[in-house]
């Protein structure tokens, strides 16, 4: 493997002195698992670059997750380019502190280019084609940069939290921690998707009287028929299906994840059950008046569209087991244990005890740093593959960037990948032509090195 590490054609030094008025080949902004691997592939090349990371690598999974925080893909789904998970539990969930130490060996195995504690304040094209960086620690230049920040950015919490009462403590899903650090007394959850859900469940389980304002998002079984169901989809092909078989492509990328948790070792995340044993359920959330809360009235549909998803995917998962005639156990499938019944509930804030709101409604991206000419009306980064409108500028993890998985671990590493073939591609052509034109990743082997 070529050794073009950035610390040795440039000896250590300060992230300010090495970026300051510097010029790479590439550019990586963000030091997630997308940065990471993307900077695996481009060393196994031999390409020069840096990866500029605000915080620390891994940042998002050390400072943005719940102290019971653990995945709900299975571990063998983690497949950095060249450091699959290494344990001795594929099939299990890895906890937060055991994510961030498989990203910290990542590290250690790959040794990216690293200039840690760096913002990437500006990102602009020069006249000459060159990308212009602003940081916090100087500018610096470079002929293509990888945009791999993350697909989640700023949290997403609806204007009407101002209209709280004061008392109320308000923490956005990625700022909760542990039921201990909330005030004592009871806790409204707003948000039903993975993070709403989760977080849910972690209060109840530690005791906590909760009230959970129940959405859209749809679920999906643990297990079914003797395997995760993960592991049945993987064997359907839905994994490995593209965006481009997709019509609409825009909606699949919006859509919201199925919840289920991988907490200890993996279980149903069955709100009706929560309901049964005391949690208080109500539909969406849309009003607050002084300490007084509305609720939309579809507390039933969203628990029946939920479960119909969970069921369907049951169905296709009894289809294919017919069809390829495999040997699987029965199993019954789910009764629901509890109904709603009545109009939709008001809640006092006060009569209730609630002391705590845990907003679990998502995030909003944020690139308006990219001071280029990339995006379409709503602001998404026009791209195939991560390859985006503007010669020489590409994003990595993006939901849906190619596949289920892109935003992930389990695919990412394959979109890194693609991407350094095109970098390459691209910067062999450039010496060639003199521009960086988009070069096809398959021409990289057949062009000359640069
Ligand atoms: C609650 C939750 C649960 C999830 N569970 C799973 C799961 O079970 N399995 C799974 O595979 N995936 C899961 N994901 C999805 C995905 O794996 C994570 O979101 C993951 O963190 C994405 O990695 P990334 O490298 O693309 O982005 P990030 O991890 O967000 O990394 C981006 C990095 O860029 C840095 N950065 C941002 N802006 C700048 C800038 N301007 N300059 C310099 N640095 C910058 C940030 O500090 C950060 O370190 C989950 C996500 C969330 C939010």
């Amino acid at each position: 493997m070529p050794e073009l590490y950035f610390d040795e054609r440039r000896p250590a030094m300060s992230p300010a002195a090495r970026l300051a008025g510097a010029h790479y080949p590439v550019a990586v902004i963000g030091g997630g698992q997308a940065g990471l691997s993307v900077s695996h592939c481009l060393r196994e090349r031999g390409i020069e670059h840096i990866v500029v990371e605000a915080h620390r690598a891994g940042h998002e999974w050390r400072a943005r997750r719940w102290d019971s925080f653990c995945l709900v893909t299975p571990n063998w789904q983690c497949r950095l380019p060249g450091y699959p998970y290494q344990g001795d539990d594929p099939d299990g969930f890895m906890v937060r502190d055991e994510i961030v130490r498989y990203l910290e060996e990542y590290v250690a195995f790959s040794r990216p280019p690293l200039a840690e504690g760096v913002t990437v304040t500006g990102l602009r094209r020069a006249s000459r084609g060159v990308f212009e960086l602003t940081t916090d620690h100087g500018e610096f230049t470079a002929d293509q940069v990888v945009v791999a920040t993350g697909p989640y950015h700023t949290p997403a919490v609806p204007r009407m939290a101002e209209r709280l009462p004061a008392p109320v403590a308000q923490v956005h899903s990625s700022g909760y921690r542990s039921p201990d650090r909330l005030p004592p007394g009871a806790v409204l959850v707003v948000g039903s998707g993975q993070s709403g859900c989760q977080i849910a469940e972690d209060l109840h389980l530690a005791g906590r009287q909760v009230h959970l304002a129940v959405g859209g998002a749809p679920r999906v079984a643990r297990f079914y028929r003797g395997r995760d169901c993960v592991a049945w989809l993987d064997d359907m092909g839905h994994y490995a299906r593209t965006i481009d078989a997709f019509d609409d492509a825009g909606a699949v990328r919006m859509r919201v994840n199925h919840y289920v948790t991988g907490r200890d070792g993996g279980r149903d995340i069955d709100l009706r059950a929560f309901a049964r044993d005391g949690m208080r359920l109500y539909g969406r959330l849309t009003g607050i008046d002084g300490g007084r809360l509305e609720f939309a009235d579809d507390l039933k549909a969203n628990l029946d569209h939920a479960d119909a998803v969970a069921e369907g995917i049951k169905d296709a998962v009894d289809a294919h087991i017919a069809a390829h005639g495999i040997t699987a156990p029965e199993e019954p499938r789910y009764v629901p244990v509890w109904e709603p019944s009545g109009p939709p509930p008001a809640l006092d804030l006060t009569a209730a005890g609630i002391t705590s709101v845990v907003w679990s409604t998502g995030f909003r991206r944020d690139h308006r740093w990219i001071e280029v000419p990339a995006f379409d009306g709503r602001g998404y980064p026009m791209h195939w593959r991560g390859v985006s409108s503007v010669p020489g500028l590409y994003f990595l993890g993006l939901p849906w960037q190619y596949s289920w998985g892109s935003g992930r671990f389990e695919a990412v590493g394959r979109d890194a990948e693609f991407l350094a073939g095109h970098i390459d591609a691209s910067r062999r052509l450039a010496d060639v032509c003199g521009t960086l034109t988009g070069a096809p990743a398959e021409l990289a082997a057949a062009l000359p090195i640069g």
